[in-house]
């Protein structure tokens, strides 16, 4: 840490704060500062005072005590991923937990505990150690805790659910400095309420994860061109009409560089078949240009989306719809055809499968009876064009209104959702509980910059 700055005026006492810490300290004129202030969302470019860099549950404490003295903003930073640019606070302490990537496999229990700044490249390396799999994200770089928190929609959704189903036990700082547990013996209603509610409570410096043996999948990428993209996308819908347990999918409607739209649709099937039916009828549909699908590793699987960190400035919005008829499919083809350059997309993740299994009471998310999550998401570098890159991802989101089902996804909102989006997409009655929790953990509103849940 560079003690010539004194940013927050306490010049000297960041000194201190950086000797009390096992991590460190990075000021703004430190090396690494920048790459360390960074978000995926190149929209997003704001200057922090300073970043501590945790080592355990004894730092964040301390951050906490000095953002405190200080009435510093916090921001809590793990794998950087949010759109909304929620790890990063203009002139803030950032509570960075990107040193804190153990992640422990009982192979017998079936279960692994994560530190809480891992990302899901770390813990899928892991747990595929002992052939073992909780249902992640489907980028390496994102944050296990992050992506845990507000839901987790990933390659193997139908089969094992939510990532936040398979979460058993946490372990949390609150912003009082208090270190709190939650599992189904202890503070059971705090567990409940991380299954979904965000980085609301506290810093989650361990989550634990019950596992499932899995090694190999069939999956990949299969690309349809635009002659056959609406059949391929109604056969898309019909698949997960039909609940296949061991078959999750997704699709991605983009355009090309040629500007005529493009389908990618990523299956992950893991059941014993070489040629599993359903999946037949989407690797036979008209326009397919591409088909990269084959058996391989779980981790191989884990790869097929890899985009670059910071590059693109973004915005996302959607909705989760009860249905996707044939007239939604046609106006997001004109949407997608409208956007007029790539990049860009539309994402439709199906929730078919084991999300529904789960006992409503078990976790604060609240989204059960949708058939997908749509999710319109705007890329582009230049900034000249960031206004009208957000009016197509708002307009193109507002297309979906008649079939949605409630708010939006926590995991994709940006910071300008209204509180209405977010309380819709848990309910009244379990928003409700979690602003009880909030008050019990955080009643000053510390956590704030997340997808923010009011004491009151
Ligand atoms: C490229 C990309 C791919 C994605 N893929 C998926 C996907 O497959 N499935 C899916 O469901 N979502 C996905 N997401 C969305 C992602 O899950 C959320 O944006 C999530 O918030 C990212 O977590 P992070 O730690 O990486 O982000 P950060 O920006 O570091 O953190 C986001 C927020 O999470 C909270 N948080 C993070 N760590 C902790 C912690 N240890 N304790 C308490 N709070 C914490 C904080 O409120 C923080 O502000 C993706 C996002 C991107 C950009």
């Amino acid at each position: 840490m560079s003690e010539a700055i004194d940013p927050a005026g306490a010049g000297e006492d960041l000194t201190e704060l950086a000797r009390s810490l096992g991590g460190a300290v990075l000021a703004p004129t430190d090396e690494g500062f920048d790459a360390a202030r960074r978000c995926f969302n190149a929209l997003v470019d704001r200057r922090p005072a300073m970043i501590v860099r945790c080592l355990d549950a004894d730092d964040v404490a301390r951050a906490f005590d000095f953002a405190r003295a200080r009435a510093l903003e916090v921001a809590v930073r793990g794998g950087g991923h949010n759109p909304a640019g929620h790890c990063v606070s203009e002139g803030g302490l950032v509570i960075d937990l990107s040193l804190m990537r153990g992640v422990e496999v009982n192979g017998d229990a079936r279960t692994a505990c994560s530190d809480g700044g891992a990302t899901w490249l770390d813990f899928d390396a892991a747990t595929q150690r002992f052939g073992l799999v909780t249902p992640g994200g489907v980028v390496g770089s994102t944050g296990v805790a992050g992506l845990t928190l507000g839901g987790g929609i990933g390659h193997l959704t139908a089969q094992y659910g939510l990532t936040c189903d398979n979460l058993v036990g946490a372990e949390l700082v609150t912003p009082g400095g208090t270190v709190v547990r939650a599992s189904s013996d202890e503070n059971r209603e705090l567990l409940w309420g991380l299954r979904g509610g965000g980085g609301n409570f506290g810093v989650a410096t361990r989550l634990e994860f019950q596992l499932h043996p899995l090694r190999r999948v069939l999956g990949g990428l299969l690309i349809y061109t635009e002659a056959g993209i609406r059949d391929a996308l109604r056969r898309f819908r019909d698949l997960a009409a039909h609940a296949p347990r061991d078959l999750s999918c997704q699709a991605v409607l983009t355009l090309d560089e040629s500007l005529a739209p493009t389908l990618i649709v990523a299956p992950c099937y893991t059941g014993p078949d070489a040629d599993p039916e359903g999946l037949r009828a989407l690797r036979t549909a008209k326009g397919l240009a591409h088909d990269a699908v084959g058996a391989h590793s779980f981790l191989a699987q884990q790869h097929v989306f890899s985009p670059g960190y910071g590059v693109y400035r973004k915005y996302w919005k959607g909705h989760f719809v009860r249905e996707l008829p044939d007239e939604l499919i046609d106006e997001l083809l004109e949407r997608v055809v409208a956007l007029g350059r790539p990049p860009g997309e539309v994402l439709i993740e199906s929730l078919h499968g084991a999300p529904k299994d789960i006992e409503p009471a078990s976790a604060a998310l609240g989204y059960r009876d949708a058939a997908f999550n749509i999710s319109v998401m705007a890329s582009w570098l230049d900034a000249a064009l960031d206004e009208q890159s957000i009016e197509w991802a708002r307009a193109t989101a507002a297309a979906l209104e008649p079939w949605s089902i409630s708010g939006g996804y926590m995991n994709y909102m940006q910071a300008d959702e209204p509180i209405e989006r977010v309380r819709a997409a848990f309910g009244d009655e379990a928003f409700e509980r979690l602003q009880a929790l909030k008050r019990r953990y955080d009643p000053d509103n510390v956590l704030h910059r997340n997808q923010n849940i009011p004491p009151r």
